[in-house]
């Protein structure tokens, strides 16, 4: 829960910034790394955001996949937790790229006339932001 509420703390902070009494949608990414389960973001975020400004809101959650610079032969490459060397040259030698993220990338506000934009399509089948490797 305590991820849950600083995202929320955040998100309420920011449309309040903005001028907006509610939140429709709330969309963040999280790097594989994190160790943070998505089901248990959106079970938290279910249960805490009745009688909020995110009532009702969607929490769109994109996976930012590890990936990692290979300092002996130059490759960057997408790993998964557990297998980290370089797959070209086995060098333990290298720098980790993304995966470790957890940050909010934008909160959508109803429209002047009071409705919510529809929702972004299922989170499973948004994009991924690779090439933006800011941690
Ligand atoms: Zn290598």
């Amino acid at each position: 829960m305590g991820i849950t509420n600083g995202i929320l703390a955040a998100s309420f902070d920011a449309a309040r910034d903005a001028g907006a009494e509610k939140i429709c949608e709330i969309r963040i990414s999280i790097g594989e790394l994190t160790e943070i389960q998505e089901f248990a973001l959106q079970f938290a975020f279910e249960a805490l955001t009745p009688g909020t400004m995110a009532e009702g809101a969607t929490l769109a959650v994109a996976h930012i996949p590890a990936t990692s610079h290979c300092n002996e032969c130059g490759l960057d490459y997408t790993h998964d937790r557990f297998e980290m060397l370089c797959p070209e040259c086995g060098a333990f030698n290298v720098t980790p790229l993304t995966g470790r993220e957890m940050r909010i990338d934008s909160i959508e506000t109803p429209d002047e006339d009071g409705t919510c934009p529809e929702p972004t399509a299922k989170p499973a089948d948004w994009l991924l932001p690779t090439d933006n490797p800011e941690v």
